[in-house]
C-alpha cells in the first residue's frame, strides 16, 4: 500500500467531515445521525482498501461484476487484519438474477423498486437464514432515467412487502437530478422525507421506516439539512479513477 493513496484519501476525508459536522450544525443534528457509505465504484481495489483501512466501514457498489474482487479482497477472508469489519451497501439497480451473488454479501440493499426484486430477496434470504435490511427506492424527481418507485405507487407496495418476512424496510432512498446548483435538490429530499414521515403515520408497515438513503457528493449537505441518515459518497471521498 502506497502511503500516497492513503495521504491523499485522509485529506479528502477530513474534508468531508468537516463538511458533515457543518451540515449536522447548521440543521441542528448530531453528527451520529449521519452515516457516510463510501461509493467505491469508481476506484480500484488498492483505493477501496485504503478506504477501509481508513476507517470508512461502509462500502457501497453499483454492479456485483465490479464489486466482487474488492468484496473477496476486502471481506471474502475470514482474516479481517485491520479490525472493523466492512459492511457493504448495494446502490445500483439489481438484476434478480444477481441476487444469489449479492444476497449474504451485502448487508444492505437501497436499490428495492419492484415486487420481483423483493420476493427473490426474501426467497434467499430465508435460504441463508437472515434478514435483509432494505431501502425502497423512490423516483421522486419523476425522471425518466431514474430507476425508482413512483410516489403514488409507494402505499401499495410497501403493503405487498410486508408478507416477505425475510425483508426489513429501514427507509426510503431517493437520487436527486444531477444539479449544478446543490440547493436545487432541496425540494427532492424534502418530499422524500415527507413520503417516509406520511407512510410511518399510516402506519403501513409494522415497523416505522428510520432511516434515509439521500445525498451524493455534490448534494450531501443539503441532504443532511433535509434529514438524510445515509449519504452516499463517491468522487468527493474517495475519488475517480480512470
Ligand atoms: C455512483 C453513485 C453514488 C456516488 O456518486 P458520487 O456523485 O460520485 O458521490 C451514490 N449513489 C448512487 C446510487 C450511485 O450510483
Amino acid at each position: 500500500m502506497t502511503t500516497t493513496i492513503k495521504e491523499a484519501l485522509q485529506e479528502r476525508l477530513e474534508e468531508v467531515e468537516r463538511r458533515v459536522v457543518a451540515a449536522c450544525e447548521l440543521s441542528g443534528r448530531s453528527r451520529e445521525e449521519v452515516n457516510i457509505i463510501a461509493v467505491t465504484k469508481y476506484v480500484s481495489l488498492e483505493t477501496a482498501q485504503a478506504a477501509h483501512q481508513l476507517g470508512l466501514r461502509h462500502l457501497g457498489e453499483n454492479r456485483w461484476q465490479d464489486a466482487k474482487e474488492k468484496w473477496e479482497a476486502i471481506s471474502g477472508s475470514e482474516i479481517d487484519e485491520d479490525g472493523g469489519q466492512a459492511v457493504w451497501h448495494f446502490i445500483g439497480s439489481l438484476q434478480t438474477n444477481k441476487v444469489k451473488d449479492v444476497i449474504g454479501k451485502f448487508t444492505y440493499i437501497h436499490s428495492l423498486d419492484r415486487l420481483s426484486l423483493a420476493q427473490a430477496i426474501d426467497k434467499r434470504a430465508s435460504q441463508l437464514g437472515i434478514t435483509v435490511p432494505c431501502f425502497v427506492q423512490v423516483n421522486v424527481s419523476g425522471e425518466q432515467s431514474k430507476h425508482g418507485l413512483d410516489p403514488e405507487q409507494l402505499p401499495a407496495f410497501l403493503t405487498e412487502l410486508k408478507e416477505l418476512s425475510s425483508l426489513r424496510i429501514i427507509g426510503l432512498m431517493t437520487m436527486a437530478p444531477y444539479e449544478t446548483e446543490a440547493e436545487e435538490t432541496r425540494p427532492i429530499f424534502r418530499s422524500l422525507r415527507k413520503l417516509r414521515d406520511e407512510m410511518n403515520e399510516r402506519a403501513i408497515l409494522p415497523e416505522s421506516m428510520t432511516e434515509l438513503s439521500m445525498g451524493m457528493s455534490g448534494d450531501f449537505e443539503v441532504a443532511i439539512e433535509e434529514g438524510a441518515t445515509w449519504i452516499r459518497l463517491g468522487t468527493i471521498l474517495v475519488g475517480k479513477e480512470g
